[in-house]
């Protein structure tokens, strides 16, 4: 038989692959504003993580709290639900707890159905607040609904306030829908109910914005969204929506779930969205597992982020899945040790150490790839597979620099790591001071 060998055609055979990143984003800038702090929103702004509290907003110290460790984990903006008199009375104490503790992070209030009342009656709330969060379908029906809508505008606009307008499939406005199915029974070739609902949808959240610019609310200060569950949905609708109108987008999947489920579902319609340029502000809406924390949402919110290139919040640590090579848990303890080595860090690091985030740390589990992917981090560790010499090179910006063994691998990688943090990012807020 006739010895074939099919020829590898090299680069030059072929134009350069283009290289792939989000497309531009073309949305305005909402500045949202507390006392002297500013967190932007759209344009040239990074896209912002956002997240919301699940205590009792009347619980003001609580809810302080939770507060805290949400903007701690990244969220830039953190939503607070406002529903009651007691809610809406204790947000200012909210906010000043949070200047106490030093925390620069906006508030936005959930408002529905009363909204309007809650921002009128509490004042002190509607000044304490950054941002307004009004759902077009429960600020009331039929003349109220204009009336009430109106009146929440005119808070923003009294107070200076950014509002979101967020429409939910779940809240969708009902008279419009039912103008909406009116209407398409009478086409010649009806629409499916599914893109009745997406026109619904986009139609409620674009008209909302224009009714407030028409009656006096600048656009940079309108932001909107248009929450669906199910991916597909919600890539459907956000691209129509950013086609109709410039203002700021916040994205999201609503009622995603919890676990693996609502994470990854969460991140396949928001990356896809990201990587076509739209998307301004995110969250990912999970629901917490028994014992879970909150801040989940906001690190899944973050390492979508940081994955896709757009931006950074902390050390990156590449570690392979390990296999039939590396038999033992050492390789995956040592993986988990040096992950939590460099959370634990952070804190401090960011302080001290501008641009750490950026560090990009490898853990490998043998010889196969080891090597390889170690030169390719900043500082990376190679560990013995199964039936390898029982050493562990480690290798900084490329070159190997020693070779670590013993029981006490961690420790010594930990300070290693350390020391480079130190030497390289400590030379760089030198450089800066
Ligand atoms: S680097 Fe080694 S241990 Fe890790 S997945 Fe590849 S072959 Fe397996």
């Amino acid at each position: 038989m006739k010895n074939s060998q099919t020829k590898i055609q090299t680069q030059t055979d072929f134009e350069p692959i283009a290289l792939a990143s989000p497309h531009p984003r073309r949305s305005r800038q909402a500045k949202i504003a507390w006392e002297s702090c500013v967190v932007t929103v759209g344009g040239d702004a990074p896209v912002r993580v956002q997240s919301m509290t699940n205590t009792d907003t009347a619980d003001a110290i609580g809810t302080a709290i939770q507060v805290k460790e949400l903007a701690q984990a990244g969220s830039e903006l953190v939503r607070i639900t406002v529903n009651t008199p007691e809610a809406a009375a204790a947000v200012p104490s909210i906010r000043e707890q949070l200047d106490k503790m030093g925390l620069s992070v906006p508030l936005v209030g959930d408002f529905h159905y009363n909204g309007h009342r809650l921002l009128t009656d509490f004042p002190d709330c509607a000044q304490a607040l950054s941002k307004y969060r009004i759902n077009p379908g429960n600020v009331g029906r039929g003349d109220k609904r204009d009336l009430q809508f109106g009146q929440m505008i005119d808070a923003a606009m009294r107070w200076d306030k950014v509002v979101r307008i967020g429409v939910n499939w779940g809240s969708l406005d009902q008279e419009l829908l039912a103008d909406l199915m009116d209407t398409n029974s009478r086409r010649s070739t009806p629409w499916q109910v599914r893109q009745v609902m997406y026109e619904a949808l986009v139609s409620s959240a674009v008209a909302s914005g224009r009714r407030a610019e028409e009656m006096g609310l600048n656009g940079d200060q309108i932001i909107l969204s248009c929450k669906v569950s199910s991916v597909q949905d919600l890539i459907a609708v956000y691209r129509e929506l950013a086609q109709r109108c410039d203002y700021a987008l916040h994205l999201g999947l609503t009622e995603a779930g919890m676990g693996t489920k609502g994470t990854v579902a969460s991140t396949a319609a928001i990356a896809i969205l990201l990587q076509e340029g739209i998307g301004d502000t995110i969250r990912v809406s999970l629901t917490p597992q028994p014992g879970e924390a909150r801040t989940q949402e906001v690190l899944v919110s973050c390492e979508i982020l940081q994955s896709l290139g757009m931006r950074a919040f902390a050390p990156s640590v590449t570690a392979c899945p390990g296999c039939g090579r590396t038999t033992s848990t050492t390789f995956q303890d040592l993986a988990k040790q040096i992950d939590d080595f460099l959370r634990s860090r952070m804190p401090v690091w960011r302080e001290r150490y501008p641009g750490v985030e950026n560090l990009r740390v490898a853990v490998m589990g043998c010889i196969v790839n080891g090597p390889g992917e170690s030169k390719q981090a900043d500082i990376g560790i190679s560990l013995p597979g199964t039936g390898e010499a029982p050493a562990a090179p480690v290798y900084i910006d490329g070159e190997k620099t020693t070779t670590l063994r013993g029981d006490n691998i961690a420790n010594e990688f930990h300070e290693i790591v350390e020391h480079y943090v130190e030497k390289r990012f400590g030379v760089e807020e030198e450089a800066h001071a």
